[in-house]
């Protein structure tokens, strides 16, 4: 059999790793890590590692649709042409808008900005980048000039002490924690973790310091002053390389270590070690992500952090310097672009002298923006209030994603004309729109991305893509030549648009992002692309290993960097009665955003499959909630409901629930309902870890754990559905009898057929009801009901959906669990290998003794390596347990 083999970059988050896809002759793909590829040499996290589970998509989009109808291409694009230039000239070019997204790649993000900006005139672009990473492209221009990460993830290999804020970097960027692991362990690496949380990135660290969430600035103001006080500060380096030192000295003054402490709510002990190994190291990394940016004062965070890096020198260096994590896998490739509202093109400002003019003649378009555009939540506020009267989503899912999500739901249902391109219509996002075209998405079209190191990659395509989808770049210059703009539009081919855009980038020689050298790549140049960093300047393809700002030269027009004074700002949520924890969102483990893509994959969901909320113990006491209830949390009239996980590494008083979940895949979980719009004045990025809410317990009547083969909503008050092999998952609850539970199991069942068999085992006095339904044989559904929480092996009852079974299997699934099995599984550990804790207790128990010996003989942690700190746990557990 023939097999095809394309190198790619992966889809989901911004470490950017490169992938080695191969397709057979049966069209069976397998995914491997590239070991050539600089972010991840060959390694990849489970995440990427089932990026081939998601190819085929059952309700996939393949024509376009008007008013719920397939329509021919032609119409569509009509369709959306005339509207959009309808509506421009009736209400002027701002009455049109572009919500883009960090999933698209640079030839699509080009053009898209070109026709928002060069011919219809204004600068209503903006993408779901801005909820991610616009906070450390606001403290980048203002250090440097430009938006310029000066780190490279080789610094991770070289520095002496790496300090992590407000990034879980084990979960949300797992190969650059292994790596970081990796040095840990060759060179003694230490690693400081700054997080209101105690997360799986603490279990790696030398010391956590559980800051109280929003206050970094005043930590890092300490460590100026502090910087300043033990004459660590480089002198020579600020006078000769930077500008404002002491304006921003004098508002760090303010900070001693009793202030800070008292902002921080850190123990002075633990600040001052953090201050002194800082000041000791010189080989020191900040890498940092939405902790920081996700925030009111982002911008300030950013800065705070930088200015400690000018004042020691440590930038550009092996080993030094800060590093902003993205969480996209173009959302560089994007900002870089332009496609955001505050920026003109590939780094040129709306309020340069002559870069609007020089880029419109560049174009030779009609007209330019002059001003800034609506920031995603502007964007969304003007689609309210009517200024923004139709609207193109591309890749993204606002209605999820954004804060205030109510608002934006409800903005969106009446904004007179919404286009929406995606590779499915189910998208709560793509159900408000009135055009949907069907985009093709990743391994299925060709384009490039920009990681977190400034390293550009090719997305490549390797299947045809299915039915009529199309590349967003093509739909965007279709909808342009239907416009009337033709001859701006006119491209071969995305090789074609990337000459041009980086023909833009050094058009005037004046940018440190300069990509000359792709602005002659012909197309066997584009085919073999290798993953290359910027600046590419003309003539310097391969370009040489180089460190950004080693010189000391930065892009302001002086060449000098900014100090930036940032007085602590806290966050605007206020506790009162009523709202009396501060809520913070971020990923799960194995989730990617909203789900429409990971949410897919049965053995993503097996690490976690529901909403949930982690509570400290104390404050789970004074509310009575136990672990496993169900908790009511309240904003207003939004309300969630979440699984309890009672949990010492929260806070008091603060509560964590994961931001993906929808309508798609539970009943009451859109945690960005509950968060405010509250903004950064500089960035507009929202402040999405410190929301004030109310919670309480929801008083269940009874809890529920279901599988079954039909694709089904169960009529509850919760419930959570994610996949599993041949059917679903369901866990379910309500505050409601069940009365008739064998009439809730049928629907539950989907069709029910005469021949269907059932097996029930009910006890009414303890309010236990367990159920299957077999078909020919089958099991096609279960269903387990009780008062309390249900407690069945569910990777064991999820392993027998649509298997044929024998009587003892039949009573071993009544039961809830494989009593016969001397390896019972347990609670899944590793995702990549399908490993749970039951096994790996058999290992120990085998005399294995260390987190490899695991790996080796039951493949636990032996592939993105995410989990090795859940075997170490079990290890150490062991341990304690032969110490008694
Ligand atoms: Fe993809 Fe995982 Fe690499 Fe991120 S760390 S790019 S999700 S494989």
């Amino acid at each position: 059999m023939n097999m095809r083999t394309t190198k790619t970059t992966c889809a989901y988050c911004g470490v950017g790793c490169g992938m080695l896809v191969s397709v057979n002759d049966d069209g069976a793909v397998t995914i491997a890590g590239d070991p050539t590829h600089p972010a991840n040499q060959g390694r990849l996290c489970a995440k990427g590692a089932s990026l081939g589970e998601t190819l085929s998509h059952p309700r996939r989009l393949l024509r376009p649709r008007m008013a719920g109808r397939d329509v021919a291409w032609a119409a569509a694009l009509g369709e959306v042409a005339a509207r959009f230039t309808a509506t421009i000239a009736e209400h002027g070019p701002e009455s049109v808008a572009f919500y883009v997204s960090g999933q698209l790649s640079t030839e699509d993000y080009y053009v898209a900005n070109k026709l928002m900006k060069g011919y219809v005139g204004a600068a209503n672009i903006d993408t779901n980048s801005r909820l991610c990473m616009a906070s450390s492209v606001a403290g980048h221009k203002r250090a440097f000039g430009e938006d310029i990460v000066p780190g490279v993830y080789g610094d991770l290999d070289q520095a002496d002490l790496v300090v992590l804020v407000g990034s879980n970097l084990a979960w949300c960027h797992p190969v650059l924690h292994q790596r970081l692991v990796a040095a840990r362990a060759t060179r003694g690496t230490r690693v400081v973790v700054i997080d209101p949380r105690a997360t799986a990135t603490c279990d790696d660290a030398d010391l956590h310091l559980a800051i109280a969430p929003g206050s970094d600035v005043a930590l890092f103001n300490g460590l100026l002053r502090f910087l300043d006080d033990a004459q660590f500060c480089h002198r020579d380096y600020i006078a000769a390389h930077t500008r404002d030192f002491d304006a921003a000295l004098s508002i760090a003054r303010d900070y001693d270590i009793e202030t800070v402490c008292d902002i921080t709510q850190l123990a002075r002990d633990d600040v001052m070690q953090f201050y002194h190994w800082f000041a000791a190291n010189a080989r020191t990394v900040t890498a940092y992500s939405q902790g920081v940016n996700q925030s009111r004062a982002g911008t300030d965070k950013v800065n705070a952090i930088i200015n400690c890096h000018l004042a020691t020198a440590r930038i550009g260096l092996p080993g030094a310097g800060p590093l902003s994590l993205t969480g996209q896998p173009n959302a560089m490739g994007g900002r870089e672009v332009g496609g955001m509202a505050n920026t003109l093109v590939a780094h040129r400002e709306f309020d340069e002298p002559g870069a609007a003019a020089r880029v419109q003649a560049f174009w030779n378009s009609p007209r330019i923006a002059s001003r800034a555009g609506l920031k995603a939540v502007e964007m969304f506020e003007a689609v309210a209030d009517g200024r923004v009267k139709a609207l193109w989503i591309m890749a993204t899912n606002p209605l999820v994603s954004l804060p205030d999500s109510g608002a934006v739901a409800a903005a969106l249902a009446q904004c007179p004309f919404v286009v929406v391109s995606d590779i499915s219509a189910e998208s709560v996002t793509a159900q408000a729109a009135h055009v949907v075209l069907p985009a093709a998405g990743w391994g299925e079209k060709d384009g490039t991305v920009t990681n977190s190191e400034r390293r550009i990659s090719r997305q490549r395509a390797f299947v045809a893509a299915p039915g009529e989808a199309r590349p967003d770049w093509w739909m965007v210059c279709e909808v342009a030549k239907r416009m009337g703009h033709g001859a701006g539009f006119d491209y071969a081919g995305p090789a074609d648009i990337l000459r041009e855009y980086a023909a833009l980038t050094c058009l005037d020689g004046t940018r440190v992002l300069d990509l000359g050298a792709l602005a002659s790549l012909d197309a066997r140049g584009y085919e073999e692309f290798t993953p290359q960093q910027w600046p590419l300047p003309a003539g310097c393809m391969p370009r040489p290993e180089r460190r950004l700002f080693a010189d000391g030269n930065y892009a302001h027009a002086d060449g000098r960097a900014r100090f930036v004074a940032t007085p602590y700002r806290a966050p605007l949520a206020r506790r009162d009665k009523q709202h009396a924890f501060v809520l913070n969102s971020g990923r799960m483990r194995d989730q990617w955003h909203t789900l429409t893509r990971s949410g897919r994959v049965a053995r993503l969901a097996n690490h976690t499959a529901e909403p949930y909320v982690d509570v400290h113990p104390d404050d789970a006491q004074r509310l009575g909630l136990n672990l496993a209830d169900i908790a009511e949390l309240r904003r207003g009239a939004q309300r969630v409901l979440a699984r309890v996980r009672v949990t010492a590494a929260q806070a008091p008083g603060t509560l964590f629930v994961p931001m993906h979940f929808s309508a798609a895949h539970a009943s009451s979980a859109l945690i960005n309902g509950l968060i405010a719009a509250v903004t950064d004045p500089l960035s507009g990025q929202p402040e999405s870890k410190a929301a004030t809410v109310a919670m309480q317990r929801y008083g269940a009547a009874w809890y529920g754990y279901a599988i079954t083969a039909a694709t089904v909503t169960p009529d509850c008050a919760y419930w959570a559905r994610m996949p599993c092999e041949g059917g679903w998952r369901i866990e379910c609850a309500d505050s409601r009898a069940l009365d008739d539970i064998d009439a809730w199991f049928a629907r539950l069942c989907g069709d029910v057929t005469a021949q269907d068999e059932w097996v029930v085992y009910r006890d009414d006095a303890r309010g236990a009801w367990r159920g299957l339904s077999l078909r020919e044989g089958r099991v096609h559904a279960a269903l387990y009901v009780a008062r309390e929480p249900v407690s069945v092996a569910r990777d064991f009852v999820n392993s027998l959906l649509g298997v044929v079974i024998t009587p003892a299997q039949r009573m071993a699934l009544l039961a809830g669990r494989d009593q016969d099995a001397c390896d019972e599984q347990g609670a899944l550990v590793c995702s990549c290998r399908q490993v749970g804790a039951g096994r790996i207790r058999a290992a120990m128990q085998a005399g294995h003794a260390s987190v490899s010996a695991i790996a080796n003989v039951t493949g636990a942690g032996s592939q993105c390596g995410g989990c090795r700190i859940d075997v170490q746990k079990l290890l150490d557990a062991r341990l304690t347990e032969l110490a008694h």
